[in-house]
């Protein structure tokens, strides 16, 4: 392999870590996939298994494929296993101290060779640097969501990030059959600096009765020949996740522009986050029901 990276460690196996953990095991890769518990993790291998064989009945993939892709994935708690990666991506929930937290574990266990790169939306990839002893080697990866299917990987340097681990982290991902630019460290890198006001902006449509979220969400689509509205990919993204990102924007780059509506923060307050608990800015469980 070109990018001499065999073996990744993903760190959180929701559904950004699944995803990316799907990928470079369908790009041959072996991975260990960590999350809170054995159990949480394999929760994340089960979702993947499950996409696989969707894409097999739909004749995308051979069942040999899928099969393949799955003896490379191995769950596990926390960090176990992470002690032989090449490189590990953190994939879990997008909190400042959480993610210090894990940074520094994945510090004191991977090989000092490996990249530790990060998979957050918005938070600065020095600062996550910082809480290690490898700051050289820290790297945002910043997958899209759904991973298999979205092109782009954006990736972020931090300030004391070197070359060798920027030229590896793109190779990597350009292996999985990825399109990479780079962003440099800010608030938001590139892609979410210009999404969130996006979303936030269709959130105070919403708030202020303009239209409904079909409404406002088929205006997107066929006024601005968006594939997805913002409310529907808010649901898509987490409301949980679209505010910790909004509020990372609006702190650090302290313009009132960044600010998050409040009828997305009581969504949040509410447990409505989106698709993955079934209840957003739409009603899914409804549409199941259909
Ligand atoms: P998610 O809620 O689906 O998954 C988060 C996972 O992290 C959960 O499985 C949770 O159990 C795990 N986790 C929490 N604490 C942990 C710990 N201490 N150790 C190990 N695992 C832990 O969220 P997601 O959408 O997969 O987002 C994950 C990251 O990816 C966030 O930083 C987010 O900003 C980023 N991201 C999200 C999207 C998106 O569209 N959702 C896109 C790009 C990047």
């Amino acid at each position: 392999m070109s990018d001499e990276i065999h073996k990744v460690g993903v760190l959180g196996a929701g559904q950004m870590g699944a995803g990316i953990a799907q990928v470079l095991a369908q790009h041959g890769r072996q991975v260990v996939l960590g999350d809170v518990s054995l159990d949480a993790a394999q929760v994340g291998k089960a979702g993947i298994s499950k996409r696989l064989d969707k894409a097999v009945a739909k004749g995308k993939i051979d069942g040999s494929v899928r099969d393949a892709a799955l003896s490379l994935i191995t769950p596990t708690a926390a960090v176990s296993g992470f002690e032989t990666v090449d490189l590990a991506i953190e994939a879990a929930s997008e909190d400042i101290e959480l993610k210090k937290k894990l940074m520094r574990q994945l510090d004191e266990v991977c090989p000092p060779r490996a990249i530790l790169a990060t998979n957050t939306s918005s938070i600065s990839i020095t600062l996550l640097g910082a809480a290690t002893m490898r700051p050289a080697q820290v790297i945002g990866m910043h997958f899209m969501n759904p991973v298999p299917v979205m092109k782009l990987v954006e990736i972020i340097r931090g300030l004391p990030t070197d070359d060798s681990t920027h030229a590896r982290t793109v190779a990597l991902a350009e292996a999985v059959g990825k399109t990479v630019i780079t962003s440099a460290d800010s608030p938001g890198f590139i892609v979410n600096r210009i999404l969130i006001p996006l979303i936030n902006e269709a959130a105070f449509a919403l708030q202020e009765g303009l239209g409904t979220a079909e409404d406002i969400d088929t205006g997107a689509k066929l006024g601005l020949n968006h594939p997805m509205g913002p409310l529907e990919l808010a649901d898509l993204i987490g409301l949980d996740t679209c505010l910790a990102i909004a509020d990372v924007l609006h702190q650090q780059l302290g313009d009132d522009k960044y600010r998050a509506p409040n009828v997305m923060r009581m969504h949040v307050a509410a447990g409505w986050l989106g698709r993955k608990t079934q209840r957003g800015f739409y009603n899914y469980a409804e549409e199941t029901r259909r």
